[in-house]
C-alpha cells in the first residue's frame, strides 16, 4: 500500500468521500486483493500460525481493511452513482466474488482452521473467539471445500447444474408474465383509480398501443384484482397470473417449471445428503436461530392453530358483506382483494395524506434520537466536520451515557436522481481491536429516499416511512452499539439471518405507540398533537384481516419447508400434493384445482429463501416478543432496555441467537406475542 494518494487506501478513521474518484476503485481494489493473496499463502505455508492471534487476526485484519476500502465505494455507487462509478463497480465486484469464492474453496486454509479447532488451546479461547472458528469451519464445510473426491466434484457439479437451473426458472417466471396482455376496453376500467389508469396506459404505450392495457406485472394485477368492478375481468386476470410458467392456463406448456421443481428440489436433496445432512430443510437451518425442523414445524403448527380460526371468522364476515352491501354470492379467490378493499374503505376512511402533516422529518429524527436516548441511553450529536458525499448528508456521533463516543452515522434521507430507491443501512467501519488494543468504533450509514423539503413546506413523511426509518436505524443499532471486537462475529455480522431483523423491527415497535408518537408527532403549522381518532384508525387498518394475511404467509412457509424436508428420490418432490395437504391444514381460501402457485414461488426456486421462508414470521415473533417485554414497565423503561441492549445488541453474532433471546426474556419465543401484535386475541 504505497500508494498514498489514493484516498481509498489512506488509513483514516472515515472515508474522504470528497476526493474518491471512479479510477481510484479497481488500483486500490487489485493492490488489496493481491496482499490478501500472498498473506493468506504465507499463512497457510507457516506452521506455527495455528493459534487464533496468528491466524484469525491476522484474517480479521485483512477482511477490515479491504472493507475500509470497499464500503465508501458500495455506498456511493448507492448513493451517487454516475456511469463511470457503476463500470469501475461492477468491475472491481467481480473480482471480489471471485476472491471471496476461491477463499471459501482453499482447503489449505481449511486445513488450517481446523488444526486450530483441534488443538489444546480451543477451549481456552473467549467464547467470540470460539464463535469465529466455528463459524469459519461451518462456511467451509457448507462450501463443499472439506469434502473428499469423488463427492466434491460431484457437489461442485450440483452447484453449477443448480445455479443454472434457478436461473431458468426465474426467466421462465420472467417471460411467461412477459408473453401475456390484454387490451381493455373503457367499460372493463370502471372501479380502477386514476394511479391504476394511468399504470394501465403507460404498459399500453410501452407496447406502441392506443388506450389501456392489462399485463401480468405485479402492480398491475394487484390493480385490477383490488378496484376492477368487472368480475368477469378480474377472474381472467387471476387465472392467468396464478397459472404463470405452468402447464395450465392460457399460455399453458409454453414457459412450464414443473420439471425444473422436480430437479432443483432433487439436486438439492442429493447435496445436502453429501454435505452430511439429511435433506436440505436440515441444511438450510445449519446457520439458523431456529435450528432444527421440529422446531421450525411446531412454531408453524402452532400459529396456524391459533390464526386459522381467526381467518376462518374474518372471512365469514367478508362473505357476509359481499353478498350484502356488493351482490356477491359465492365469493371467489378473484373476489377477495375487491371486496377487502370495500369493506377497509367502508371501515376506515383516512388516507396516509391525513398522517403526513402530523409527520415532519426534523421532528421524526428527533423523536427516533429521543427514543434511543430513553431507551438505550445513548446521544446522538451531529458533526460538522466530516467529509460528506452530498449537502444533504449528516454525520451523527453516538454518545454514551459518560460522553464518550462509542459509533458514528451517517445519513442520506431525501429521495434524488443517481441514488438507489428504497431505504437500507449498511456498514462503513465495524468495530474491532488491533493487536495493539487500539479500537475502532463501528460506523453506520443509513439511507432513505424520503420526499424532500418544497419552498413551503418541510419534509413530511408518511407513516410508513416513520416505520421504515426507524426500521433501519434498529439495524444501525445493532451495528453501533456491539461490543464484540472482532467484525466476524460483532453486529449484524454472523447473527443467523432468521434472526437479523429482530433489532429492526424491534423499534418499528415505537411507531404505533401513543407515547412514543407523542415526542414528535405534531402539526407542522399548528403544532397540534396527533389526534387519537386517528391513532386508534391507523391501527385497526393495520390489524385489519391479519388472521388472512397470516394463514397465506404459513400456507407459503410451510409448503416451503416441507417441499425440502420431505424429498425421497423414489416419490420425487410431490410439490403439488404437498400444497394440497398444507391446504387443507391453515388455508381458508382453497385455490382452484388449477392453480399453479409453486411454479412462480422464486422465492425459493430461484432465490435464496429454500427452506428459510418461515423466517419471516419467525423474526416478527421475535420482535413482537422482545418488545412486550416492556408491557409491564412501559416502552421507554431504561432497565428493560438495558437489558435488551446487553443481552441481544451488544453481543452481535458472537453467541447462538436462541440464547442471546432467551437471556433477554428468560425463556424461548413466544409466537403469542406476535398474534397479539396484529390485534389478534391469543
Ligand atoms: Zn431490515
Amino acid at each position: 500500500m504505497t500508494d498514498t494518494t489514493n484516498p481509498l487506501l489512506a488509513d483514516r478513521p472515515l472515508p474522504a468521500f470528497s476526493r474518491i474518484e471512479p479510477g481510484h476503485v479497481n488500483p486500490a481494489v487489485d493492490a488489496l486483493l493481491a496482499t490478501f493473496r500472498s498473506e493468506v499463502e504465507r499463512l497457510v505455508a507457516d506452521p506455527a500460525a495455528r493459534t487464533f492471534d496468528t491466524l484469525m487476526q491476522p484474517l480479521e485484519t485483512l477482511e477490515e481493511t479491504l472493507n475500509r476500502a470497499w464500503s465508501p465505494v458500495g455506498h456511493l455507487h448507492g448513493v451517487k452513482d454516475t456511469p463511470a462509478l457503476r463500470d469501475a463497480y461492477g468491475e472491481a465486484l467481480e473480482k471480489l466474488t471471485d476472491h471471496s469464492t476461491e477463499l471459501g474453496q482453499n482447503r489449505a486454509l481449511y486445513d488450517a482452521v481446523k488444526t486450530l479447532r483441534d488443538g489444546a488451546d480451543f477451549a481456552r479461547l473467549d467464547r467470540p473467539r470460539r464463535t469465529l472458528v466455528d463459524d469459519s469451519l461451518r462456511g467451509f464445510r457448507l462450501s463443499g471445500v472439506a469434502l473428499e473426491s469423488p463427492a466434491r466434484e460431484r457437489f461442485a457439479a450440483i452447484q453449477n447444474e443448480l445455479s443454472k437451473i434457478t436461473t431458468e426458472f426465474g426467466n421462465a417466471v420472467l417471460d411467461a408474465t412477459d408473453a401475456w396482455t390484454r387490451p381493455l376496453a373503457d367499460a372493463e376500467l370502471s372501479g380502477l383509480p386514476d394511479s391504476a389508469r394511468a399504470m394501465l396506459a403507460q404498459a399500453a404505450r410501452d407496447k406502441s398501443l392506443d388506450g389501456h392495457l392489462a399485463t401480468l406485472k405485479g402492480p398491475v394485477v394487484t390493480a385490477i384484482l383490488t378496484y376492477a368492478d368487472d368480475r368477469a375481468l378480474r377472474a381472467e386476470i387471476y387465472r392467468a397470473s396464478a397459472t404463470r410458467a405452468s402447464d395450465q392456463g392460457p399460455n399453458a406448456g409454453q414457459f412450464d417449471n414443473s420439471a425444473r421443481i422436480e430437479r432443483i428440489v432433487a439436486l438439492r436433496h442429493e447435496a445436502a445428503l453429501l454435505l452430511g445432512f439429511d435433506s436440505e430443510a436440515h441444511l438450510s437451518l445449519a446457520d439458523k436461530m431456529a435450528g432444527t425442523p421440529e422446531r421450525v414445524l411446531g412454531f408453524l403448527h402452532d400459529l396456524a392453530a391459533r390464526a386459522r380460526p381467526v381467518a376462518l371468522r374474518e372471512l365469514d364476515e367478508l362473505r357476509a358483506f359481499a353478498r350484502e352491501s356488493l351482490g356477491i354470492d359465492d365469493l371467489q379467490p378473484w373476489d377477495i382483494g375487491y371486496a377487502s378493499e370495500k369493506l377497509r374503505q367502508r371501515r376506515f376512511d383516512f388516507s396516509e395524506e391525513d398522517l403526513k402533516p402530523y409527520l415532519p422529518l426534523d421532528a421524526a429524527i428527533a423523536g427516533l434520537f429521543a427514543v434511543a436516548e430513553r431507551v438505550f441511553g445513548v446521544r446522538l450529536r451531529q458533526r460538522d466536520d466530516v467529509d460528506l458525499w452530498h449537502p444533504d448528508a449528516r454525520y451523527y456521533d453516538v454518545l454514551d451515557a459518560d460522553g464518550s463516543v462509542r459509533a458514528g452515522f451517517y445519513v442520506d434521507l431525501y429521495a434524488r436522481s443517481g441514488k438507489k430507491g428504497g431505504a437500507w443501512m449498511d456498514t462503513c467501519r465495524n468495530r474491532r481491536r488491533d493487536n495493539d488494543g487500539t479500537l475502532q468504533p463501528p460506523v453506520a450509514f443509513l439511507v432513505c429516499n424520503f420526499a424532500p423539503p418544497s419552498a413551503d413546506t418541510p419534509s413530511l413523511l408518511t407513516h410508513d416511512d416513520v416505520v421504515t426509518l426507524f426500521h433501519e436505524f434498529g439495524h444501525g443499532l445493532h451495528h453501533m452499539l456491539t461490543e464484540i471486537d472482532l467484525p466476524s462475529v460483532g453486529g449484524i455480522s454472523g447473527v443467523e439471518w432468521d434472526a437479523v431483523e429482530l433489532p429492526s423491527q424491534f423499534m418499528e415497535n415505537f411507531v404505533w405507540k401513543r407515547e412514543a408518537l407523542d415526542l414528535f408527532a405534531r402539526h407542522w403549522k399548528t403544532g397540534e398533537a396527533l389526534p387519537d381518532a386517528l391513532l386508534r384508525k391507523m391501527i385497526a387498518a393495520r390489524d385489519f384481516q391479519a388472521g388472512m394475511f397470516l394463514v397465506r404467509q404459513l400456507e407459503f412457509a410451510l409448503f416451503d419447508f416441507r417441499v425440502h424436508l420431505e424429498f425421497d428420490p423414489a416419490r420425487g418432490a410431490r410439490a403439488l400434493d404437498i400444497l394440497d395437504e398444507v391446504r387443507r391444514e391453515v388455508a381458508v381460501i382453497v385455490p382452484p384445482e388449477w392453480h399453479r402457485f409453486p411454479h412462480a414461488f422464486t422465492h425459493i426456486f430461484a432465490g435464496g429463501y429454500a427452506a428459510g421462508y418461515y423466517s419471516y414470521l419467525w423474526a416478527e415473533v421475535l420482535s413482537a416478543d422482545a418488545f412486550a417485554a416492556f408491557d409491564d414497565a412501559g416502552i421507554f423503561d431504561s432497565v428493560t432496555g438495558a437489558r435488551y441492549r446487553e443481552e441481544i445488541l451488544a453481543v452481535g453474532g458472537s453467541r447462538p441467537a436462541l440464547e442471546s433471546f432467551v437471556a433477554f426474556r428468560g425463556r424461548e419465543p413466544d409466537p403469542a406475542a406476535l398474534l397479539k401484535s396484529y390485534g389478534l386475541a391469543a
